[in-house]
This record gives structure tokens, sequence and C-alpha cells, in this order.
């Protein structure tokens, strides 16, 4: 095979990559749109002890139905520390529309729907990191949530918490905490774990320095929550939405994938990118790739 038709094949499929990934662009921005979580669910996974219980929460599974629906594949969750979430997705479908790229990692749309995610339903601002992928010869694609602290602190933590943390300046113990706020010892015991998790307390259930300044400092700190209905109460509206943008985006890039491959000319596909760039930031990205491949 000469060189010629190794870079034709390579071209056509990044005009149908280009589609996909315009249809998986619309269909991110649907769903991130009309995903907004109440954080009192938020609060549920974010006070979970290992991944067995954050893999159970509501807001977990809705989230992988969400992504699922979306079309970057199955998350599961691999690690839940405070300011840390790990995903992991096996056979990404991203990968396989980068069929070309060996050694290097691809998914930066799936990347950026968790940061979306993260950021405006959940109210958690960070940073996502693809850190392992298929593409660059990993088992499978694994994507790290970095999340500011602050936002972590603020939410996690509710007014029971806050008043757990002053009976405990005051010298009271669990018992005597449980028949103050009308709880079983056991979720006094509960909390205070939590608040240990989140270094408010010492492994002798002492206030920290973190806890004495988020004492001194945290007060009025989400005092005023919104409540509203949980996104997965009205997952056909979501499903549809996602459908409605996808057909849409589909609509647009029809031309491009009924195109015969005979057609397809280096120029065409160097416009083709260039029109994307203006307006889609993972089109752009391709079109980077597309350049680099053929200067190799
Ligand atoms: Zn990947």
């Amino acid at each position: 095979m000469g060189n010629h038709s190794n870079e034709f094949s390579s071209f056509a499929e990044t005009i149908s990559s280009l589609g996909t990934l315009t249809k998986l662009e619309s269909a991110v921005s649907t769903a991130i749109k009309t995903s907004r979580v109440p954080p009192k669910e938020t609060r549920k996974l974010l006070k979970c002890m290992n991944i067995q219980e954050a893999g159970n929460t509501a807001l977990f599974q809705f989230m992988r139905d969400l992504f699922s629906k979306v079309g970057v594949g199955e998350l599961e969750i691999v690690r839940n520390d405070i300011f840390r979430f790990d995903f992991a997705i096996e056979n990404s479908p991203v990968c396989k529309l980068y069929p070309h790229v060996k050694g290097k990692k691809t998914c930066y749309i799936t990347a950026e729907s968790l940061s979306q995610f993260f950021s405006k339903d959940l109210g958690l601002p960070g940073t996502v990191e693809e850190i392992a992928c298929c593409n660059a010869g990993d088992k499978r694609c694994e994507f790290a949530v970095s999340l500011q602290p602050l936002a972590v602190y603020q939410l996690a933590l509710d007014d029971v918490d806050k008043s757990i943390i002053e009976s405990i300046m005051d010298g009271k113990n669990s018992k005597q905490m449980a028949d103050a706020f009308d709880m079983s010892e056991d979720e006094a015991l509960f909390r205070m774990n939590v608040l240990k998790r989140y270094k408010i307390l010492s492994d002798s259930y002492e206030l920290t320095e973190i806890g004495e300044t988020y004492h001194k400092y945290g007060e009025g700190m989400g005092s005023t929550e919104e409540d509203f209905q949980a996104p997965w109460k009205d997952m056909a509206r979501i499903s549809g939405a996602i459908s409605a943008a996808t057909s849409f985006a589909e609509a647009f890039t029809e031309t491009a994938d009924e195109e015969p491959l005979w057609d397809v000319k280096e120029k065409d596909i160097v416009n083709l990118a260039e029109e994307a760039k203006k307006s889609k930031s993972f089109a752009e990205l391709l079109s980077k790739q597309v350049k680099s491949d053929m200067e190799e």
C-alpha cells in the first residue's frame, strides 16, 4: 500500500470522526444543561467512605446513565478521596474515533464532559485529566477529577455537622450529641467519622487545625442552600433532549458523512477543519491532529 492510500483512508475516517465528535459535543452540552443536581444529593456522594458506597448513590447511578446516553461509554468509579474522584471506562467508544493514534491519550471530550458535569451540575469546580487511555496502550481509559477543596468543604458539611463541631469544642461525647440533635448514637458517630475523613477531627476525635479554621471562617458557608427536584426523577425528558440535540447535529454533518470517499480531497478536510475550528473546541483538537498526521 502506498503512502497516498494510507493518508486517504485516514482522511475519510477523519471526516466521519468529526461528525461523531460534533454529535457527541451537542449531546454533552445538552446533558449538562438539563442535569443540575440538588446540593443535598451531591453531599451524599461527598460523604461516601469508599467506592462501593459512592457507586451505590443515586447521583452516581444517574451520572453513569447520563454519560452512557451521551455516548462516551460506561463509567465506573475507581477512587473517591475527599478532593479527588477517579473514573474508568472500558472499551471507550471515544477511543475508537481515533483509529490511527498510537501512544497518545485521545479522550479529551470525556475529560471535558466530566469537568463540566462536576462544575456546572454539582457545583464542584476542578480539573480533569485523562490519566490512562487505550490509545496510549493502557488497559482502559481513566480520568482523575481533582476538586477545589474550598468548594468541597462548602458542600460536604451541612448545618448539623457545624453544630457537631461546636459540641466537640464544648467537650461533648457522641452520646450527648445524639441526645442534643435527636439522632441515634450511630448517626452521631457516622457524622464524626465523616468529619475525621475531612480532617476536621483528628483520629482521637479532637478538632484539628483545619477544623478550627473551618469553624472560625466557615460560618455562613452554604447557609442558604437551593433545593429542587433531582434530575433522575425526569430521565425521560433528559433522554429526549439528548436525542433531539444529536439528531440536530446529525443533520448538520450529514453532507460530510455522505461525501463519497473518492471525492475527499486534502484541501476539503483542511477547510472543514478550519470551519469547525471557529466554533467547535473538540473538532479543533481533531483538526490539529489531522495536520500533525499530514506532517508525518
Ligand atoms: Zn482514552
